[in-house]
């Protein structure tokens, strides 16, 4: 049987990984700013995280939500403790969409309201409704379409508030920092508008932190940094180091019900294991402050060199926007230099390197730019 190929690939295959390193099948070894597509937290391979996971799997590796799974609650303590939301409830799932698709379905439950509004150029995941929210017409099939979403301009306060005088508004939905977008980040009174209007209309906030969350901007959540909460966070990507988990943070004015959501996986022994090692290492190497050290000490050094359109982001999430299309410089990047990095449509470089990247690591990246633009 053949791969269904829906990927385009590098020709590099990676064997084995530590810390912010990555080694090829030919004995490669390469820098890692892309974190596997932001999904690297915490470096690969750290010892903590292959023990917690290691012993997991010699105990007890999975059973179903029928039972008690201690790990689950010990894991949800921790996230409350670091991301300062100790009294939201927590939803365990197995990936981005998946996060999106139960917030979405629960702020339907809690109001019974339907329409939903995204912005442009969002990424919220390639399920249903998260899909259809996306507004990018080539990812939506046709089976997605229900009529719900609402996709208005990026940081647009008028427009949004017009949608709210219009139609009935179940949620909103935004990134903290848009990713796949573009590293855009919304202004500062437009998501407290979102806040506001959400409030006077019984509509819920949804903060999509799937790749802008997990400590990854310096905060916890992206959407910290407007000193307003969110009715609903949704995570995945940085969670669980590569251990395929996803979760929804829920504040305290939602009702569970039982069997209102439900997940098979979700919140298994060997995923839960992977997220606590995740968030002892976050906590234990302080590693949102080395993404904020290391991120403004990058961001700096790329804007000094004059040769860009733009650089913006927050801590270890950043984007390098080029006059040019950045295609051949990630080539030469990669295959010359030996380090990954990631794109955001053909102008843009994208970094999403594990929280651990050290300032010797940072110089490495940014001696290498120097010599290729
Ligand atoms: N939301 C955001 C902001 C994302 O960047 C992604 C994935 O890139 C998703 C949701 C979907 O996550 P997953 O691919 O785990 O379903």
């Amino acid at each position: 049987m053949d791969l269904f190929k829906v990927y385009p690939l590098f020709d590099i295959e990676p064997v084995k990984a530590l810390g912010c390193k990555v080694l090829d099948k030919k004995g490669n070894e390469y820098l890692d700013l892309y974190g596997g597509h932001a999904v690297i937290s915490i470096g690969h391979s750290h010892y903590h995280y292959v023990e917690m996971i290691t012993n997991q799997l010699k105990n007890i590796g999975f059973y179903s939500n029928s039972v008690q799974i201690p790990i689950q609650e010990e894991l949800a303590q921790k996230l409350g403790e670091l991301s300062g939301k100790k009294d939201y409830s927590l939803f365990y799932c197995n990936s981005g969409a998946e996060a999106n698709e139960n917030a979405l379905k629960l702020a339907s439950f809690h109001n019974g309201k339907k329409k939903i509004i995204s912005f442009t150029k969002c990424f919220h995941g390639r399920t249903s409704l998260a899909v259809e929210i996306t507004g990018n017409p080539s990812i939506i099939a046709p089976v997605n379409v229900t009529g719900n979403s609402i996709v208005l301009p990026f940081n647009d306060e008028e427009a949004l508030e017009k949608a709210f005088k219009e139609e009935e508004i179940c949620a909103v939905i935004i990134e903290g920092i848009q990713g796949l977008g573009g590293i855009n980040l919304p202004n500062d009174s437009f998501i407290k508008k979102i806040r506001s209007l959400c409030d006077a209309n019984n509509a819920v906030y949804i903060a999509d932190a799937v790749q802008c969350g997990y400590g990854r901007s310096g905060k916890f959540y992206s959407h910290d940094y407007y000193g307003v909460n969110a009715d609903i966070y949704t995570m995945a990507k940085g969670m669980g180091n590569g251990f395929p988990i996803g979760a929804i943070s829920i504040s305290p004015k939602f009702q569970a019900v039982s069997g209102m959501l439900g997940t098979t996986f979700g919140g298994n022994h060997l995923a839960c294991a992977a997220g606590v090692a995740v968030l002892d290492v976050i906590k234990d190497q302080n590693l949102m402050e080395n993404a904020t050290k290391v991120g403004t000490y990058l961001m700096d050094e790329l804007k000094s060199m004059n040769k860009f359109k733009d650089v913006r982001g927050r801590g270890l999430m950043i984007g390098i926007e080029s006059e040019e299309e950045v295609g051949p410089l990630r080539q030469k990047l990669l295959f010359d230099k030996k380090i990954f990095t990631g794109v955001s449509g053909k102008n843009i470089i994208r970094l999403l390197p594990p929280l651990t990247l050290s300032k010797r690591e940072a110089d490495v990246f940014l001696e290498a730019v120097k010599s290729l633009v």
